[in-house]
């Protein structure tokens, strides 16, 4: 058996991974910055991927997602040091770009503060240099082609299917950061008293692109379009969205239903979705000249919700990142929620000289904030195919703009609190489920207002059409039984 198994006790205090074994199962986004974190506290980190190196020449590439990387996620890059080199890799979006289906397209920022900006980062590329950082460690052993497949909790030992055959490795430490189809949490669920709920979207997704375009063609070029905004065509039961590349194009992310009018399963050849771009997407077409090859070249993905509890077993393995919640991505922060994961993780390790109580303890941290963006994923989703298009969505993204104008210090809006702040994602849903309460009050009381104002100014015109001398008995007379011969 190869072994990463520690001579030492288990016991921790802070800084103190040294002479302790960890061994990290997924080199994905969250597995490699973890590695990274904890070789920089002292820990021996083994590193164990399924997929071949992502470098080497040949690799399945994977989907060719791009990621919108916040504050949360750049907070946790910066602790690594990898905060300037994700930013000079990606671009910024201070804002969404509405394409409705006729008319000019418009901005709407994301917050009243236009230095604000989320950022459009490939989401292979940030692999790769994580995997770098990772790599670049004295105490961090990379493992690829390394698949997971069964794990004794009590033993901290994990089984690995390899070209060669089995492996196993033993540690302190086993942390599942193997995605949103872990093989570590589905052997929990084979273990007692685990709760888990998983739901899959009634949507797809399919990845498409905008070429860049020649110089001097379009006041954006090499971009077809202003790179500095996430685009979004919103049409109601479904959307289209666009995030930059440095290169000049832009990724482009279809989410249609599986089933049913304007689904993948109706519009399933290139011909279908060419003419369904025509009549849906008509400001986009011209810029997609491999369209029908894209659409027939690309798979469609699915989007799943994943809730469990526990997050850990055996007191030495622990589930992080999708591995521990999936989510939709319609709130951008499926990864910027897996690297603030990392954190919480390292300061449990730090803070707890035990490591079933720091396990514990991040457990309690992360579980409810990984079910409130579970939660704000899925309301996103909402207002990002259908309300985002709509008058009322603008007039109160301008109502949450001057409110945080008026009142910076007691007024944030629900988009900066998940995206450009860092307090806790519960105290983010609290305040949303607050605001809609608000905005709903406000609605009621403007629409009672103007009915307000409307019968008074028809009791009015009745009084004075009337010779008037009526006394306000009257005039409640007026509103409620003379309003049909009042009316124009
Ligand atoms: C369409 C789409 C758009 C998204 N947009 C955003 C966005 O804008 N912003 C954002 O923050 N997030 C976004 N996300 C979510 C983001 O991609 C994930 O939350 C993030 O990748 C999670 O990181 P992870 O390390 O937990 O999992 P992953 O990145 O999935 O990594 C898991 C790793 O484990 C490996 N693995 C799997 N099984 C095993 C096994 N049995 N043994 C060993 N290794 C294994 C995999 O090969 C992989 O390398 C999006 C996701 C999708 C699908």
């Amino acid at each position: 058996m190869a072994s990463t198994e520690s001579t030492e006790s288990a016991g921790a205090h802070r800084d103190s991974g040294r002479g302790r074994h960890a061994l990290v199962v997924g080199a994905g986004l969250a597995g490699c910055l973890l590695a990274t974190y904890l070789a920089r506290d002292g820990w021996k980190v083994r590193l164990c991927e399924r997929r071949a190196d992502p470098r080497a020449a040949g690799a399945a590439g994977g989907r060719s997602i791009n990621l919108a990387i916040s504050a949360r996620g750049l907070k946790a890059l910066r602790r690594a040091g990898l905060e300037e080199k994700v930013l000079d890799s990606g671009v910024r979006m201070p804002g969404r770009m509405i394409h409705p289906v006729a008319g000019e397209a418009f901005f709407t920022p994301y917050s009243a503060d236009p230095t604000r900006a989320i950022n459009s980062v490939s989401r292979g590329g940030l692999n790769r240099l994580l995997l770098e950082a990772a790599e670049a460690e004295a105490n961090v052993e990379v493992r690829f082609e390394r698949r997971a497949s069964h794990v004794d909790f009590d033993g901290g030992v994990v089984e690995f299917e390899t070209p060669e055959g089995a492996e196993r490795h033993q540690a302190d430490l086993v942390v599942a950061t193997d995605g949103a189809y872990s093989a570590i949490r589905a052997e929990m669920q084979r273990t007692e008293r685990f709760d888990y709920e998983q739901s899959y979207l009634g949507h797809g997704y399919k990845e498409l692109v905008i070429p860049p375009v020649a110089a001097g063609s379009g006041p954006h070029a090499p971009f077809a379009m202003d790179p500095a905004a996430l685009h979004i065509w919103p049409r109601g039961g479904s959307m289209m969205i666009a995030l930059p590349n440095q290169d000049g194009s832009f990724t482009c992310t279809l989410f249609w239903p599986w089933e049913g009018p304007g689904s993948f399963a109706e519009i399933s050849t290139p011909a279908a979705a060419a003419e369904h771009f025509r009549r849906v997407y008509p400001d986009a077409v011209p810029l997609m000249p491999t369209l029908e090859a894209d659409f027939e070249r690309n798979p469609v993905g699915s989007m799943v919700t994943v809730r469990c509890r526990p997050w850990t077993r055996g007191g030495r393995t622990a589930l992080l990142g999708d591995a521990a919640h999936a989510i939709v991505p319609f709130y951008g922060q499926g990864a910027n929620a897996s690297f603030e994961d990392c954190e919480a993780l390292l300061e449990a390790l730090r803070a707890h000289r035990e490591i079933p109580d720091a396990l514990a303890a991040y457990e309690r941290e992360r579980i409810d904030n990984a079910n409130a963006i579970a939660d704000l994923a899925l309301r996103n989703f909402i207002e990002m195919r259908d309300l985002a298009g709509r008058r009322s969505f603008r007039i109160r993204k301008a109502i949450e703009h001057l409110l945080t104008r008026l009142f910076p210090n007691s007024f944030e809006p629900l988009y900066d609190r998940v995206s450009f702040g860092t307090k806790p994602y519960v105290e983010a849903l609290e305040t949303a489920q607050r605001h809609d309460r608000g905005f709903r009050i406000a609605a009621f009381a403007s629409t009672a207002a103007a009915i307000a104002i409307v019968v008074a100014g028809l009791v009015l015109a009745a009084r004075l059409g009337g010779g008037g001398g009526s006394t306000s008995g009257d005039v409640a007379a007026a509103a409620t039984t003379n309003t049909g011969a009042i009316a124009p």
